[in-house]
């Protein structure tokens, strides 16, 4: 059975190219019902976030991939979490050691300086020749040790990556790596190797940045008489050519997309699509459909370049075919952080700006207009904006015709006559449509740019707000 794991580090933030990356496990799982596994790799202690495991979690959730074993969940293979199977890997490094393939390490961090600064781009195997007596007999006494990988000194390895091809590595390009750092704890080079065999993984789907470094897990797994999974390394999202996206830069977390308005399908499907195509130019796919016509030949070799105004153009088709309800929910957070407390109809605001914004954070501009007129100024806006060359019309059609708009929306606000009515203002007075309603709208709301015309603006405000505003601008012509 096809097992994927996501094993990401508790960072306390989800990066995009790592939620990629747990897609593809995903899809790849559930498209040979196989299963899905969350891991998290806790091991680097000093870069640990409090609630990073949650933030995870959380992010796999709203994106829609439940993982079929992992923490809380839990599972047959477990623990899930690194830092609690650390015997597990003192275990295995004692069978490494006995059999060669491992060394006790007492090298002092002043020792592999000097090291470096002579030029050394490797570890030197210094301490390999120590004899297992001497270094426990250190290790009594109280010395502090490494435990490092014991790579051959010549000779290359190749191995067969199913995106990449065949990769070859010289055995003197690699280094002695350490498998147990001193605290203890295994680093990622061992970590992932014992954990991917005893959790059954059968596919390793990661970033490409371990493809040259995967013919040393390769030792590790021969060494113990393991089978090696099937490698699948996969190419990191750029922001441009030559940059990754970087959390440095803001613009690489699933949650900063989030809390712009994005929606959570909408990135999935945008990211599943930046280095994996279904051979089809389909572009617009729920996860069921991902699943169905996911296949690792699809997978790309080279990197993409996450364009956001793509993914925003994604976003607006699902933001589209929204239910209303749903479409409003979504929206009061933005609401209350852009736009709260107005005295309109939030609901009906919400049916005018479904069509009109492509991620939810555009109600910050699209919203702009709620502010535009002021009951409490002389003038309650700038009279400047009657004038438009578009439409023929200015300041001297509002005179003409203020108090039949009061009129007519005294009598027919909320009416189903009251469109044919305003139009009949515009006919008595010689006007063109056009030349009224631009001034009708602009009274209402000051702003030259609202979502959706007179009729709309007359309903979002309501009736009273609406004459209140009209004699304010006649009184002010
Ligand atoms: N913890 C590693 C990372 O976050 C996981 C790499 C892997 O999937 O093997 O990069």
């Amino acid at each position: 059975m096809v097992r994927t794991r996501f094993a990401p580090s508790p960072t306390g933030y989800l990066h995009i190219g790592g939620l990629r990356t747990a897609l593809y496990a995903y899809l790849f799982a559930k498209k040979n019902n196989g299963k899905f596994i969350l891991r998290i790799e806790d091991t680097d202690q000093t870069r640990e976030v409090k609630g990073a495991v949650d933030v995870i979690i959380t992010a796999l959730d709203k994106a829609g991939m439940k993982y079929d074993e992992g923490p809380i969940v839990g599972g047959d293979y477990g623990p899930y979490v690194q830092s609690e199977r650390k015997q597990i890997y003192l275990d295995y490094a004692q069978k490494l050691l006995d059999s060669g393939d491992a060394y006790y390490c007492f090298c002092s961090k002043e020792r592999l300086e000097e090291l470096h600064k002579s030029g050394a781009t490797k570890y030197d195997k210094h301490c390999l020749h120590i004899s297992r007596e001497e270094a426990e007999a250190r290790i009594a006494r109280g010395e502090s040790y490494v435990i490092r990988q014991n790579i051959p000194e010549s000779g290359s390895m190749t191995y067969h990556d199913e995106v990449f091809g065949d990769v070859t590595v010289d055995c003197k390009d690699l280094e002695d790596n350490i498998l147990i750092k001193s605290d203890g704890m295994p680093t990622y080079n061992f970590a992932n190797v014992i954990d991917d065999h005893l959790m059954g993984i059968t596919h390793c789907i990661r970033g490409v940045e371990y493809l040259m470094s995967t013919p040393k897990y390769n030792l590790l797994y021969d060494a113990l008489g393991w089978e090696r999974p099937v490698y699948i390394h996969l190419q990191p999202i750029m922001r441009d050519a030559t940059h990754k996206l970087s959390k440095r830069d803001g613009d690489a977390g699933f949650e900063d997309f989030l809390a712009k308005g994005f929606l959570p399908h909408a990135i999935v499907n945008y990211i599943a699509l930046l280095g994996w195509n279904p051979k089809d130019n389909r572009e617009k796919m729920s996860m069921q459909e991902l699943i169905d016509s996911f296949s690792i030949e699809g997978l790309q070799k080279s990197s993409s370049i996450f364009d956001e105004t793509k993914m925003r153009w994604l976003n607006s088709l699902y933001v589209k075919e929204m239910p209303l309800d749903e479409f409003h929910e979504a929206m009061k957070p933005f609401y209350d952080k852009y736009c709260p407390n107005k005295k309109v109809d939030y609901k009906y605001l919400s049916e005018l700006l479904q069509p009109r914004v492509e991620v939810l954070s555009d109600v910050k501009d699209k919203a702009a207009f709620l502010d535009m007129f002021d009951m409490n100024a002389d003038k309650p806006f700038d009279f400047e904006l009657f004038n438009n060359k578009k439409w023929k019309t200015d300041v001297e059609t509002m005179k003409l015709t203020i108090d039949d708009c009061i009129h007519v929306t005294e009598k027919y606000a909320g009416k189903e006559e009251f469109s044919e009515k305003l139009n009949a203002i515009a006919e008595a007075k010689g006007l063109k449509k056009g030349q009224l309603l631009w001034v009708y709208r602009i009274a209402l709301t000051g702003a030259a740019a609202t979502p959706g015309g007179g009729e709309e603006m007359v309903k979002l405000f309501g009736k009273g707000t609406a004459l209140a505003r009209l004699n304010k601008v006649k009184s002010a012509l």
